[in-house]
């Protein structure tokens, strides 16, 4: 298996080369060059797999450069440390069912993708004895699941910045209680905006790029987009035991990556009805499939704070199929959304989008209401971004239909959120309560980017 880049200027390279270049050198986005296709018979073949099982069956036909034997060993390392024994269970409450994804260490769905391109690394690293020195900037979820992806691994250094005092105390806690020598933690006097700006400056200077072997890791990485198509099969394969009626996904949408791995495993042939996309008050993508309006507009802080994004990285890869894989088609529309602000599409385009895609955007009121509502009824604790994805589905989705919804995050995580929405204080898992008496390495600076450089330089190891 190969991949190309979405914007048509770069040789098809392999999956371990696609790994390591992230984002690909001509500033397009990596995709295999076609999608393996699994039939009817092979997916009954599958129910009685294990999620490891079923994750090494599904990677495993994306990567042909890891033998079998190593990639498996890979993916059984990265969901042992997940906390349920199914890893990604499916719980069935009021008429939908919950595809929990909250089991690993940070209890966000992003541990699926980062604790196996956290071992990917590591195993690309040592058998081409280089180094990698992964600088990122993060408002809550990601640093932390990317921290805990790499702790402790050969090879690889991580430097997260985070805007001090702006996360949710248990993300930075998540963070700075990671004290493994190749893990440093930066807490900027700033904003999310401030360290986003300095590490895209840090990445920017190529010669320093180049220097110091940076990498990064967030969600353009196709190892994270492959990590959770998994799950969308795990998740069908649980609730179609019995019976076939149209099976739908609910999915709490930012950088639309998520959304994207459902979308591969519609492609790969995973009976899916349609994909709903759900969004918060960020909502350009819900403007896109409801009106064909993709153009931009601010963003608003929500109490679904890690979908508060405006223009989703991942997008493109949906734009290059869209636009039948013509990469000058999408160098276009990127083109046309620098100068207008704004793509249009076309009838026939958006009578596609529709066939693969329906959307709701869930104002704050709402996800707060919800969440409420669910818990009286039930006794089930959503998260604010899964309270999204459930209130879009209960209101969007056919009551007789299969509606699965992703369930991101975990309550604790957003605790702030659940007491004012449940009138108390959310539970909190005995992972999260140990947090607060250990032992914390952080580095609190001003958002001056030369300070940032001096650290980075400093403690490479
Ligand atoms: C990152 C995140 C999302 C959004 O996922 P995308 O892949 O960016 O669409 C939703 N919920 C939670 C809890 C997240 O951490």
């Amino acid at each position: 298996m190969r991949y190309i880049s979405t914007r048509g200027g770069i040789q098809p390279i392999s999956f371990k080369n696609a790994v390591m270049m992230g984002l690909a050198t001509d500033g397009g986005l990596l995709l295999p060059e076609s999608y393996p296709q699994i039939s009817r018979q092979q997916l009954d073949g599958w129910r009685k797999l294990t999620y490891p099982q079923l994750a090494f069956e599904i990677i495993s036909r994306f990567v042909d450069d890891i033998p079998g034997e190593a990639l498996k060993s890979l993916i059984d390392r990265s969901y042992a440390s997940f906390s349920h024994p199914e890893v990604t269970p499916v719980v069935h409450q009021n008429g939908i069912h919950i595809l929990e994804l909250f089991h690993g260490v940070t209890l966000a769905f992003k541990d699926v993708a980062l604790q196996f391109l956290g071992n990917l690394f590591e195993y690309i690293l040592a058998e081409r004895n280089e180094r990698l020195n992964i600088v990122g900037a993060t408002s809550g979820d990601t640093g932390s699941a990317a921290i805990h992806g790499v702790r402790g691994k050969q090879g690889i250094n991580i430097f997260i910045l985070h805007p001090l005092g702006k996360t949710s105390p248990v993300q930075a806690l998540q963070m700075t209680t990671v004290t493994d020598a190749n893990v440093h933690n930066i807490a900027v006097r700033g904003t999310f905006d401030d360290c986003q700006d300095m590490v895209k400056a840090l990445f920017g200077d190529l010669d320093f790029k180049e220097k110091y072997s940076l990498g990064a890791v967030n969600s353009i990485n196709w190892a994270r987009v492959l990590a959770q198509v998994v799950y969308y099969f795990y998740a069908w394969l649980q609730v179609t035991a019995e019976g076939e009626k149209p099976v739908y996904f609910s999915v709490p949408t930012g950088n639309f990556g998520d959304i994207f791995a459902g979308y591969v495993a519609k492609r790969m042939g995973l009976p899916i009805e349609k994909l709903l996309l759900a969004s918060n008050e960020n909502n350009i993508l819900t403007r896109f499939v409801n009106q064909g309006d993709y153009s931009l507009a601010g963003v608003v802080s929500t109490v679904s704070p890690s979908m508060d994004i405006q223009v989703a990285s991942n997008f493109e890869r949906y734009l290059y199929h869209l636009y039948k894989e013509d990469s000058s088609r999408v160098r276009a529309a990127f083109g046309e959304l620098r100068e207008k602000g704004r793509i249009t599409f076309s009838t026939e385009e958006m009578k596609q989008v529709r066939r693969d895609f329906c959307s709701a955007s869930v104002d704050q009121l709402q996800t707060l209401e919800t969440i409420g509502s669910f818990y009286r009824e039930t006794g089930y604790l959503l998260d604010p971004h899964t309270a999204v994805g459930v209130r879009s589905a209960l209101d969007q989705l056919p009551a007789d239909a299969v509606r699965i919804c992703l369930a991101t995050a975990h309550p604790a995580k957003f605790g702030e959120a659940v007491e004012k929405a449940i009138g108390a204080p959310a539970p909190v898992p005995d992972s999260v309560a140990q947090l607060s008496g250990l032992p914390t390495r952080c580095e609190v600076m001003d958002a001056e980017l030369e300070k940032v450089k001096e650290f980075v330089v400093a403690n490479i190891r």
